[in-house]
C-alpha cells in the first residue's frame, strides 16, 4: 500500500490543484505556507534515485518541472517559489512515493543553502 498511489487513484481525497497524464498535483494536508502543493509521478518511484535510474525518468521528470510553472501560473507565483523535495531518511522524506513541495505564496524565510 502506498499513500500516494491511493491518492493518486482516488481512494483517498485530495484537493487537486492540476494532473497530466504523468503527474498528479494536490495541497498538502499541513501546508508550510499560504501555498503548498506535492507534484508527484502518477508512476510509483520511491525517491529522485529510482526516478534516475528508470528507463522512463527523464519523461517523468520533465513532466515534474512542466507542472510545477503550471502551478505557479495557476496560484500566482510570479514572485518565486522553493521546489523542494525530501529524500530518504537523512533527508526526512516521510512518504516513500517521490514527490516535489511548491511552497510559496509568502516571502519565503530561513534557508539552509
Ligand atoms: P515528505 O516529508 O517530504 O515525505 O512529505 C510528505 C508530505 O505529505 C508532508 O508534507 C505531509 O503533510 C503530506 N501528506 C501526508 N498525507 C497527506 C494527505 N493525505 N494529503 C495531502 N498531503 C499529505
Ligand atoms: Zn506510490
Amino acid at each position: 500500500m502506498c499513500l500516494f498511489c491511493d491518492i493518486i487513484e482516488g481512494k483517498i481525497p485530495s484537493t487537486k490543484v492540476y494532473e497530466d497524464d504523468k503527474v498528479f498535483c494536490f495541497n498538502d494536508i499541513n501546508p508550510a505556507a499560504p501555498v503548498h502543493v506535492l507534484v508527484v509521478p502518477k508512476k510509483h518511484f520511491d525517491d529522485i534515485r529510482d526516478i534516475a535510474s528508470a528507463e522512463d525518468g527523464a519523461e517523468y521528470l520533465g513532466a515534474v518541472a512542466g507542472a510545477v510553472d503550471k502551478i505557479a501560473e495557476l496560484k500566482g507565483l510570479g514572485k518565486g517559489f522553493r521546489v523542494i523535495n525530501n529524500c530518504g531518511e537523512d533527508g526526512g522524506q516521510t512518504v516513500m512515493h517521490v514527490h516535489f513541495h511548491v511552497v510559496g505564496g509568502v516571502k519565503l524565510g530561513e534557508k539552509i543553502l
